[in-house]
């Protein structure tokens, strides 16, 4: 089998490789993936300080031509792109197909933002002088990302962080290596010069630690869990270095008594379980007013009993595998504790068997928990959500707000008072009115408070602040 090796200044190298396994068909490999060392990366890092000086000078026409031609062949073969990304994550091939043509579209807009780099001409309050703020690159930015996105979160990294000039070490989840690849391959096609964008692919503790220590790294931006996120704060903040934190949350949606029950139960069903609840914007808890809870657990419960789970590339597979075996324990170990803890399980809860072996597990229900629960506090990651009855609008916000996060919120209502209320009050990142708490459009900015998030927003414009530093000049007329 090839393997398909890291990029380091321009070079295909790696010998030493990683099995990437389909976790819906586990006799199934993917493909053989470098596992880099210590040293590669320290390679890979030198090669993005070395290829900085003319790549920051470089001219804006020159990487909208790179990021477009990068957006346009992703599009092209977003069936292809789509199906590889299916077999290596297990979401479903729509879902994938989606994720595809959402990181060509991240492509298109930061080519479309190179061109629109601008600054400000101002008076200075001292005669005779001007002022110019103008915003430069950081240098090299250390990239590190998550398995549950395997080619949009990439994608929203390495678009800005070569948009406004900056050169790149990347570093995919060990899992889901084949989208980072083929991707870094389609940048350098696209003509990127040679240690502008580095590919080492290899082990978090290893690869990941080496970025963190480098003194060379001037930047990076994390994806990831809340633990790993704190060491990259922590190191970080030994080197001066400027970091972007989005780690996990526990979304609530609220549902007011007069929502629109097909509305509702749509939104919870997506927000909860679909990409197998694996989305850091997934709902986890669901808040239900007094007068619909009876209602609307019985028509969540309906729908989830609608709801295929099975392979990923299988046509009408409503939810894919869970991403591997420790997940697959993590969300069992957490239906047990809802079971202990006092919660009771309305819906699923059992692994299952399909025609190929994979790590199938029910989309799971709880009921009358409680928010002090830790099915309701700890992020789960998994299609494992509970129902948290209250009595009226109050205690619901109360409730949506009373955890440790603070990413996406949503609320399913008819009552414009209420929807504007939450909007203004809610102490998440993200607010959905009538929608599910997951799914966001790729022009805005995307991120959260609390424990969710730290340093500016991803995405749209607003990533200019991350991946950019602001620079003053005055000069006597
Ligand atoms: P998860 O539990 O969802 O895999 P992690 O935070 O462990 O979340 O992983 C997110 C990313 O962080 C992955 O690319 C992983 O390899 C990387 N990572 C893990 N440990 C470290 C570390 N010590 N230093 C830097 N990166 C790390």
């Amino acid at each position: 089998m090839t393997i398909y090796q890291n990029l380091i200044a321009g070079e295909w190298v790696g010998s030493d490789a990683t099995k990437n396994i389909n976790p819906s068909d586990t006799n199934e490999v993917v493909g053989l993936y470098a596992d880099g060392t210590a040293e590669d990366t320290k390679n890979a890092i030198a090669a993005a300080k070395a290829a900085f000086p003319a790549w920051s000078r470089s001219g804006i026409w020159e990487r909208h031509v790179i990021l477009k031609k990068a957006g346009d062949e992703i599009m092209a073969r977003k069936d292809e792109l789509g199906a590889l990304l299916a077999r290596e994550e297990g979401k479903t091939l729509p879902e994938a197909i989606g994720e595809t043509i959402r990181a060509s579209q991240i492509f298109e807009f930061f080519a479309g933002e190179a061109l629109r780099l601008a600054g400000e001409v101002i008076p200075s309050v001292r005669p005779n002088i001007g002022v110019e703020i103008t915003r430069d690159p950081l240098g090299v930015i250390g990239i590190i990302t998550p398995w549950n996105f395997p080619i949009a979160i990439p994608a929203w990294k390495i678009a800005p962080a070569l948009c406004y000039g900056n050169t790149i070490v990347f570093k995919p989840a060990e899992l889901v290596p084949a989208c980072s690849w083929a991707i870094v391959d389609i940048l350098h096609r696209a003509g990127l010069p040679k240690g502008v964008l580095n590919l080492v692919m290899g082990k978090g503790s290893v690869v990941g630690q080496a970025m963190l220590d480098s003194p060379d790294v001037a930047g990076i931006t994390f994806t990831g869990s809340t633990g790993t996120g704190r060491r990259v704060a922590a190191a970080s903040i030994e080197h001066n270095r400027k970091f972007q934190l989005e780690m996990g949350g526990k979304n609530p949606m609220v549902v007011l008594d007069d929502a629109d029950l097909t509305v509702a139960v749509e939104a919870a069903a997506n927000s909860g379980f679909f990409s197998t609840g694996q989305r850091c914007t997934a709902s986890s808890r669901l808040i239900v007013t007094e007068g619909i809870h009876d209602k609307f657990v019985a028509a969540l419960t309906q729908k989830l009993e609608t709801l295929v789970v099975d392979n990923a590339l299988k046509p009408g597979t409503h939810i894919g595998p869970v991403v591997d075996e420790k997940q697959l324990k993590t969300d069992t170990d957490y239906i047990e504790i809802g079971r202990q803890e006092g919660a009771k399980l309305a819906f699923g809860g059992e692994l299952i068997t399909r025609e190929t072996p994979g790590f199938y597990l029910q989309p799971t229900l709880f009921t009358e928990a409680t928010n002090q629960m830790r099915i309701s506090r700890e992020e789960i990651f998994g299609p494992v959500v509970s129902v948290i009855r209250v009595k009226d609008y109050e205690e619901a916000l109360a409730t949506a707000n009373d955890t440790p996060f603070g990413l996406s919120a949503g609320i399913a209502t008819t009552s414009l008072k209420h929807a504007t209320h939450f909007k203004r009050n809610s102490e998440a990142g993200m607010v959905m009115v009538n929608l599910p708490t997951a799914g966001v459009d790729f022009h805005v900015p995307f991120g959260g408070r609390k424990g969710s998030s730290y340093g500016p927003r991803e995405q749209g414009k607003y990533a200019a602040e991350f991946y950019t530093t602001v620079k003053t000049a005055y000069t006597l007329a």
